[in-house]
């Protein structure tokens, strides 16, 4: 029987996972899946709102990944910090890069770097438990909020706005840390703006998602008129379209609420940030469609008071020292998965931040079959390889095995036992450590 291949995966998000199981089921190659947190799973457990059980579960389909034989966990350890990818070349037969779109893209408008405006990467990030999150800020900040605007027409926004809206009972069943919860409990907003510069019909979100919005226990929504009696907002040939623009119209046959209220604002882009050190509002400029049928402004401001802005506009993929990247979109150069022989790439550094966790699985599946491609025609082939623990260890790092992960998965889910739930996600970076070295 051939020697196996030995196989380095950057990021163990879906991409990776999906990558690591195509790999082992050939029975050609094993797998060490390197992660810089100590917690597998990226946006998988660190994106998608926990509130959405079903799509959260499918960390339970990930996990099995970790039983198949030659695949193992290698978290804590940042390639480009404490190995470099020409190092992972070294060491592995062939490297694949899956370490997805980490950054955002900004608004570019005056006032953006004013306290109180931030991220949807970074909000997300915190509401999910992840270990790098600024808590400091958010456990300060947004018991002081009253006013809140999320920027986009995307599902990431729907989710911040839902999560701002939602009650503590609402939240209370989710895996959200007992901080955040806490937290999101003592704010008192009483208004949620969703802004974006084009019309319903141009919006990315998905049909479930925002239905979701109108249900929600004790937040109404109210919509913005403006350019919404224009015919290119609303018209459409595409039927998931066509039932987004039904339940706005369903909406705005609503009477106006009279509490708590998730405001929408088509046809609106932002313009300005004020505030004197910290957000106070948002102006927006109303915009229509011109001859030409592109969005431009319309010289109408609006001022939305605001001291909590989340740009969710995009996120994007950053590079690593020593591999091809194009800085316009955010991702990795390749062609069809391969960046050079032995060095490959899938997900959202590959393709960019669009398509659900399953287009990562299809994406995966094709750039390893590039590599055994590649390993057929003789480009890639088994050595003896190297040691990446040895390596790490000369550096003082320690990597969290799979063994250690599954310490982690444990005492999330006896914590969660406590309160009732499934689990309660540990957000605490040394507390992981401590657990995983234990094991
Ligand atoms: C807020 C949000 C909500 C979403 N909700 C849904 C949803 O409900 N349903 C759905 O189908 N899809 C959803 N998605 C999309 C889905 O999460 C993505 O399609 C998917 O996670 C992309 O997979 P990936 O493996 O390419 O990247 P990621 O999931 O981002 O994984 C990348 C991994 O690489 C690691 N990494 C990064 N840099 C390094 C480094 N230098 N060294 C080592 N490791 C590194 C990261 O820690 C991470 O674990 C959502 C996305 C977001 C942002």
């Amino acid at each position: 029987m051939q020697q196996p291949l030995r196989i380095a995966v950057v990021g163990s998000g879906p991409a990776g996972m999906y990558a690591a199981a195509a790999l082992a089921e050939s029975g050609r190659a094993s797998v060490d899946v390197i992660d810089r947190l100590p917690a597998p799973f990226g946006l998988v457990r660190y994106g998608v709102a926990p509130d959405h059980f079903s799509i959260r579960s499918v960390r339970d389909t990930l996990d099995r990944i970790w039983d198949q034989p030659g695949v193992r966990f290698l978290g804590n350890i940042t390639v480009g910090v404490d190995v470099h990818v020409h190092e992972l070349q070294e060491l592995y037969d062939a490297v694949i890069l899956t370490y997805g779109s980490s950054s955002d893209r900004h608004m570019g408008v005056p006032g953006e770097e004013l306290r109180g405006c931030v991220g949807a990467t970074d909000f997300v990030a915190w509401y999910c438990g992840h270990p790098d999150a600024d808590r400091a800020f958010f456990e300060s900040w947004l018991p002081t909020v009253k006013h809140a605007v999320v920027v986009g027409l995307g599902n990431v926004a729907v989710d911040v706005a839902r999560v701002l809206a939602k009650t503590p009972e609402e939240l209370s069943t989710t895996d959200m840390p007992a901080h955040v919860r806490a937290t999101l409990a003592s704010a008192a907003i009483t208004d949620i703006h969703i802004v974006g510069r084009r019309g319903p019909a141009q919006a990315t979100f998905t049909n479930k998602e925002l239905k979701e919005l109108g249900e929600l226990e004790a937040t109404g929504v109210s919509i913005d008129r403006h350019g919404l009696d224009e015919e290119t907002g609303w018209s459409t040939g595409d039927r998931g379209v066509a039932r987004n623009l039904d339940v706005i119209r369903g909406w705005m046959e609503r009477p106006e609420p009279t509490g708590k209220t998730l405001h929408f604002h088509f046809m609106a882009r932002p313009i300005e940030v004020k505030g004197n050190g910290s957000a106070e509002a948002m102006v927006v400029e109303r915009t229509h469609f011109d001859a030409g049928g592109q969005i431009s402004g319309t010289g109408e401001l609006l001022d939305i008071p605001a001291e909590f802005i989340v740009r969710s506009i995009g996120y994007r993929g950053v590079g690593l020292p020593g591999v091809p990247f194009d800085e316009s979109t955010g991702t990795v150069v390749h062609a069809e998965g391969r960046v050079t022989h032995g060095l490959y790439t899938a997900g959202w550094v590959k393709r960019g931040p669009s398509g659900i966790i399953g287009t990562n699985k299809k994406d995966a599946v094709a750039t390893v079959h590039q590599l055994f491609a590649d390993a057929d025609a003789g480009f890639v082939s088994a050595s003896s390889g190297g040691d990446l623990e040895g390596f790490l260890a000369s550096k003082g790092v320690v990597p969290v095995s799979t063994a250690g992960w599954r310490a982690i998965d444990q005492a999330e889910r006896a914590l969660g036992q406590e309160f009732g739930i499934e689990r309660v996600t540990i957000a605490d970076r040394a507390t992981m450590l401590a657990i995983a070295e234990q094991a």
